[in-house]
Formats: structure tokens, C-alpha cells, sequence
């Protein structure tokens, strides 16, 4: 009904709609995630319609977005170990849960992120999709930043980016 008509003549722009859309379908909604998952895909949306430039990292941030709404909400302000302030923080898959560099002592696959990525992070969770243009990464940050939500998508939520369409893995 809001006819974005920019997303419609524009296969990019059309492109990364769908690639959302296909996440949400293909992780689901819960009843009480839907007004969130309303919210951010509209958002998403008028972001993807109205933005003069485009950054591929917005399905991404997209989906760590999504999942944040549907209930895999990370704390991303305290070591979850020691409850200090997130000093040089690591990024555990298995667990979904951030420590500082003291406490990264479990096994399995875990991340270090800069702050640069920490922040932008937090961002992401705080902020609608429309302030999202407001980030300017460095190439690390954005190299440290799809790792992370990739391996925290396909870890918690089985899912996984493979030639057009999300896998079950
Ligand atoms: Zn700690």
C-alpha cells in the first residue's frame, strides 16, 4: 500500500528486500514477535526505497535484527561471565553471549570484535533500520561484522545464506 516505487524498478534495491523477506519467512514469526517483525521489515523497506546509496550489509544487519526482535536478544553492554564493562570483547557462537578477553576461556567457535564492530552492534539492536545509513565501517568492522551475525544465524537459528535462498544446516 505504500508503493515503494524505487524498490520496484530498481533490481538491486528489489534484491536485497527479498533477501529479507526470505529470512523472515524461512526463520518464522512468533504472535508476539509480529508487530516487531511488522515494524523492521517496513522499515527495512522504506530504508531500501528511499536511501540514495545501498550497503550489502544491510540484510545482514537485517537479520541480526530479526533475531535480536524474536527473542535471541545477546547483551552486548557486560562481560556475561564477570559483569565488567566489555573491554576487548569476544563473541561466543555456541553460547550467543559476549565476554571480555579475560573471561573468553570456553571451548568452541568464538570471535574477537573491535569496538568499532561492538558499537555498530549495538546500534543495529537500538536503532530502526532508517538510521542505519548513519554507520560509516571501516572494511575490518564490516569483514568482523558479517562473520559474527553469520555464525550466530546459522549456529542459533540453522540458517544459512547458499546460492539464493536460506538452507537449513
Ligand atoms: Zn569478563
Amino acid at each position: 500500500m505504500d508503493s515503494p516505487d524505487m524498490l520496484r524498478g530498481n533490481y538491486e534495491r528489489l534484491g536485497l528486500a527479498v533477501n529479507c523477506q526470505k529470512f523472515m519467512e524461512a526463520m518464522g514469526i512468533s504472535f508476539e514477535g509480529a508487530p516487531a517483525a511488522y515494524s523492521l521489515f517496513s522499515d527495512m523497506l522504506k530504508l531500501l526505497n528511499e536511501s540514495e546509496t545501498l550497503d550489502k550489509l544491510w540484510p545482514i544487519f537485517f537479520r541480526a535484527r530479526f533475531a535480536f526482535d524474536q527473542g535471541y536478544n545477546p547483551e552486548l553492554h557486560m562481560c556475561q561471565t564477570c559483569s565488567n564493562e566489555l573491554k576487548y570483547p569476544v563473541f561466543h557462537v555456541q553460547e550467543g553471549v559476549l565476554t571480555c578477553s579475560a573471561c573468553a576461556f570456553t571451548q568452541g567457535p568464538r570471535f574477537r570484535l573491535s569496538k568499532e564492530s561492538l558499537d555498530a552492534l549495538r546500534f543495529v539492536q537500538e536503532n530502526s533500520p532508517l538510521r542505519w545509513t548513519e554507520l560509516n565501517l571501516s572494511v575490518k568492522a564490516r569483514k568482523e561484522l558479517s562473520r559474527v551475525i553469520d555464525g550466530f544465524i546459522q549456529y542459533h537459528i540453522g540458517l544459512s545464506w547458499e546460492n539464493g535462498m536460506f538452507r537449513r544446516v
